[in-house]
């Protein structure tokens, strides 16, 4: 391609309501464009490096058996409704607003498993591999960070059909192997969490991140261990409070002034991990009492999954009010009306000497122990992990919490999908079971952005080969005045051609220094220059992007060098 006739649209300046480097780094070199909020155009340079990206996810899904579909972004909202991910979803599906009962999907189990139901009969019809590289539609809040996060966006979907429960494994494990390869492939440092499954449902499920402080997954990791977990589900091996020796009787007192853990730390004389917080929370329209350790955070992801749903909230002031008789700040697990469901933290199994509030304004309530003053408790895992915390496989070494960019998400779904649509089939004895599934998504538009923010300096990207638009950038200096200069450019681009290899020529008359910004901002993996200084010697100039190593060949032998 040449510069002088391509439409490449390189900025200078940089967006002003782009915050991040990929985004910054994508518009200025020409590869998208605005359209909307969360919504963006692929130009030219950019659908190149997205193709790339598809080629590459499509060789590794074919690798393991992957048949490739293509299904409408259009869906009949009817199936969604079957399988309650129309309200699962809510505000996040887009809904058509002329025509009645249609939605656009925002990923594609219902659609898979219809097509399953409708044709794999039996055992024998399985293993099935199932994928596609199409767009999705997802309604989302905040969409900010360029391409990372779009309404419209372009997934590589995968869906796995099994029997029995070893070959879920089995293609949970290829599609991992598969996903592992795609990114070595594009050259993006990534790691590795155990994840919750959120609105998919499913039991096992992982997520692929890439570090970032801009990333809005948040995750627990020790790389020396090897533990990494998403913060939804992440645990530590910090030890319970236990129990002190003496369980002394309950002594309620006046604490006017606390309203926190902190105040009744500081002028209470309270332990902070035995003071114990309470949270309260409507769940599916009911009252639930949380209570955790001193400081520590309620996670909500854990508080889903501890209550089977999520359809979770904070409760109001009011609401509190009503059912404890007292305000926030003074609420405990002891003497609530029986029929409130009370969650107690794992870390406080079975704790005494603890401090609560005393369901009374004003008032806390010291030396209570659970076993022997509370109700009905159910104890489960619902507090958030702190940096610095041991992690939990004994190691000893300290958790760090990272940020991370999610770029792909694999699941076991087992039979979700496949209960609520009736996608059975006949076992060996013949009897009927729903199919045991798995989903995959890797997003396109991702991969794209964490590779320019893993690999780009000061003054632009600095591209692969396996991703790159292009492989050679190559410059003429001076062409206007130099006929030799003119020539041997014109002559080693159809070489280059010829050769097969992919070049961007940049035969514009414009000033050699702006060709070489541009050629930096632009980061093809080398930049090929033809100038009259060279030639004088029959040299020209190779610059590889990524080192900036620069070194002077012989005309004759850059093509072949470029080719290898
Ligand atoms: P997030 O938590 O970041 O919203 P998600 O968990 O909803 O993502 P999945 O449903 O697991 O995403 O989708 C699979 C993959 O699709 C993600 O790993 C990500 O790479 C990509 N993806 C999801 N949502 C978007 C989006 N709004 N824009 C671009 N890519 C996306
Ligand atoms: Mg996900």
């Amino acid at each position: 391609m040449r510069l002088s006739t391509a439409f490449i649209p390189t900025l200078k300046e940089v967006p002003a309501e782009a915050h991040i480097p990929s985004h910054q780094l994508m518009i200025r070199s020409g590869l998208i464009r605005p359209l909307g909020a969360g919504i963006y155009s692929f130009l030219p340079m950019g659908y190149r490096v997205a193709q790339k990206v598809m080629g590459i996810i499509r060789e590794e899904q074919n690798a393991i058996g992957g048949q490739e579909f293509h299904l409408p972004a259009l869906n009949p909202s009817e199936i969604w409704e079957q399988t309650g991910r129309v309200e699962a979803f809510g505000d996040t599906m887009f809904h058509i607003g002329n025509r009645e009962g249609l939605v656009l999907a925002p990923t594609h189990e219902e659609i898979m498993t219809y097509h399953a139901k409708q044709h794999i009969n039996s055992y024998k019809d399985m293993p099935q591999m199932w994928y596609q590289i199409q767009t999705k539609f997802r309604n989302e809040p905040r969409p900010r960070s360029g391409v990372l996060r779009g309404r419209q966006f372009t997934m590589k979907d995968a869906y796995s059909l099994d029997a029995t429960e070893q070959g879920l494994d089995e293609s949970y494990n290829k599609q991992a192997q598969a996903y592992r390869n795609i990114y070595e492939r594009c050259g993006i440092e990534y790691f590795i969490v155990g994840a919750s499954s959120g609105s998919m449902g499913g039991s096992a499920s992982q997520e692929f991140m890439v570090a970032s402080e801009h990333g809005e997954d948040t995750c627990a990791v020790d790389m020396q261990s090897g533990y990494a977990a998403n913060i939804e589900v992440a645990t530590s091996a910090v030890a319970p409070v236990g129990r002190v020796e003496n369980s002394a009787a309950i002594e309620e007192f006046e604490t006017p002034d606390a309203r926190t853990i902190d105040d009744l730390i500081a002028n209470y004389n309270c332990e902070e991990h035995r003071c114990a917080k309470s949270v309260v929370y409507v769940v599916s329209d009911e009252i639930v009492l949380f209570v955790l350790r001193g400081n520590d955070a309620l996670n909500e992801d854990k508080v889903q999954r501890a209550t089977g749903t999520d359809k979770v909230r904070p409760a109001t002031d009011e609401e509190i009010e009503h059912t404890f008789g007292a305000k926030p700040g003074s609420l405990g697990p002891i003497g609530v009306d029986t029929k409130v469901r009370i969650i107690v933290d794992n870390l406080l199994k079975d704790a005494n000497g603890l401090t609560t509030g005393a369901n009374k304004t004003g008032f806390h309530i010291r030396n209570v122990d659970l076993t022997r003053d509370a109700g009905d408790l159910v104890y489960a895992d619902i507090r958030t992990v702190e940096a610095g915390e041991p992690e939990p496989g004994g190691s000893g070494n300290a958790l760090s919490v990272v940020n991370a960019i999610e770029i792909g998400h694999i699941f076991k779904l087992g039979t979700k999908y496949s209960e609520a649509l009736e996608a059975t089939f006949l076992d060996e004895n013949g009897k009927a079971n729903p199919i045991i599934m798995g989903s995959y998504g890797i997003g396109v538009e991702r991969i794209m952005a964490c590779f320019i923010e893993q690999h780009h300096d000061e003054n632009g990207i600095v591209w692969s080969e396996a991703l790159a638009p292009y492989k050679v950038q190559l410059m003429s200096l001076g062409a206007k005045k130099s006929e030799e200069v003119r020539d041997t450019a014109d002559r080693l681009y159809s070489e280059l051609l010829e050769a097969g290899v992919e070049v961007l020529f940049d035969d514009r008359d414009v000033s050699p220094g702006f060709k070489f910004k541009d050629a930096d901002l632009m980061g093809m993996p080398y930049q090929l220059v033809v100038g009259a200084k060279g030639l004088a010697n029959g040299e020209v100039e190779i610059k590889n992007r990524a080192t900036g190593e620069r070194k002077s060949v012989l005309v004759d032998t850059a093509v072949q060098l470029l080719s290898a």
